[in-house]
């Protein structure tokens, strides 16, 4: 039995995606053979030249250092945003200028501008704690300057002629201290707040860095730093480790019946749904509408059957469109799965998960192939 889900409103815009397809260079069937062997790598590579030199051409954009870098960070994925936006001009048929560019560079977040603020960040705690030490010096010298003027006081105490210079003078001490205790206690809590405050944004900048703000989930920068760690932690515990890789079917006909806000709440709820098996894996969003699952402590077969059953109850909900009332119907997702340790590294696994999804589509899709 099926149960009707609405998806959801009003969440941000966001998305990453594999660009070359949202710029329609490339189709599935074409990336999925690309991503197979040597010569796909090859080609691949081959298509992102060709993507950045006719996206310059194409807009008469000098083949400057810059540019270079700007086209790449459109053409590769590396900043989706910007993507967006140059699809959104094109698409307007507006043409894309230098300074249109240059301006977008400063406002689009890429994964170098969220490197190069947490770098910023990292160098005024380092300031910060700088400063901290200071104030700590300070209050030091402050201690021992209290040490000296005391020792100067007692030995005028000795020497004094009445009652009332003894009295004069340690107050005086005593007054010179208070003022200089006060003034050492503002600066301490000043730069204590501050490097409060610093050390939070940096942790937020951090988590902020290996998230994707679509979905929530933990995006492929901060899974490929989990799949490298639970490999060698898996392999010293001697545990089966098993990665897969989930792609939504037919997910282009959602974006161009409903829309593409529609598409990013379909995402969403995929994500939800990956999540929830979370217990036995870790889930990230791959890119575009893929996910990536590691399952450490499953087996092949465990693993497969944990992922079809979520393929399952997926495939079993009706979605509706809550915003215009209309019924986008059952939707549903395809997976490969593959034993990590099956392979001599990383990539190697990822690419067999990659075969075993093709295998998954060929065969009809909404199902799930072990490699
Ligand atoms: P298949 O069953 O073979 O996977 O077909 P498909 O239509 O899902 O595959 P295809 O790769 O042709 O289409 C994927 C689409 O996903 C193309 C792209 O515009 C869209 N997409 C990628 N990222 C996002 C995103 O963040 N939000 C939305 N709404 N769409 C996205
Ligand atoms: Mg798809
Ligand atoms: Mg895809």
């Amino acid at each position: 039995m099926g149960h009707e889900s609405r998806i959801g409103v009003g969440e941000a815009e966001a998305g990453s995606g594999r660009l070359l397809r949202m710029f329609g260079l490339g189709s599935r069937s074409a990336d999925r053979q690309h991503s197979r062997g040597t010569h796909s790598r090859v080609s691949e590579r081959a298509r992102l030249l060709e993507a950045i030199s006719e996206f310059l051409l194409r807009h008469e954009l000098s083949v400057s250092p810059d540019n270079l870098l700007r086209a790449h960070a459109i053409m590769s994925g590396t900043n989706p945003r910007l993507a967006q936006k140059v699809a959104a001009l094109e698409e307007a048929g507006e043409p894309i200028t230098q300074e249109w560019l240059e301006q977008q560079m400063g406002e689009c977040d890429s994964s170098d501008t969220t490197s190069s603020n947490l770098d910023r960040l990292a160098r005024e705690l380092d300031h910060s704690m700088e400063r901290f030490g200071e104030s700590t010096r300070s209050a030091h010298e402050a201690a021992s300057d209290y040490g000296a003027q005391l020792a100067q006081q007692t030995e005028m105490v000795a020497n004094a002629k009445s009652e009332e210079d003894v009295v004069a003078s340690l107050a005086q001490v005593a007054r010179a201290m208070l003022d200089r205790t006060r003034e050492m206690e503002t600066q301490m809590k000043k730069s204590q707040e501050e490097t409060q405050d610093l050390r939070r944004n940096l942790a937020k900048a951090r988590r902020d860095a290996t998230i994707d703000h679509l979905t929530n989930l933990p995006n492929r920068r901060a899974f490929e730093d989990v799949f490298k760690s639970e490999w060698l932690a898996a392999q010293s515990e001697m545990e089966p480790l098993c990665l897969a890789l989930c792609d939504i079917d037919f997910f282009k006909k959602v974006n161009d019946t409903h829309g593409h806000d529609t598409g990013d709440r379909v995402i969403r709820a995929v994500a939800q749904a990956l999540d929830r098996i979370s217990d036995s894996c870790h889930v990230a969003r791959h890119g575009g509408e893929e996910f990536v699952l590691l399952f450490r402590g499953l087996g092949l077969e465990d693993a497969e059957a944990a992922l079809d059953a979520a393929r399952e109850r997926f495939a079993a909900r009706h979605f509706v469109d809550k915003i215009s009332g209309k019924a986008i119907g059952g939707v549903t997702f395809s997976g490969g799965v593959t034993d990590v340790f099956a392979h001599p590294d990383l990539s190697s696994a990822l690419r067999s998960a990659d075969g075993a999804l093709y295998r998954a589509k060929e065969a009809g899709r909404n199902r799930i192939e072990a490699a």
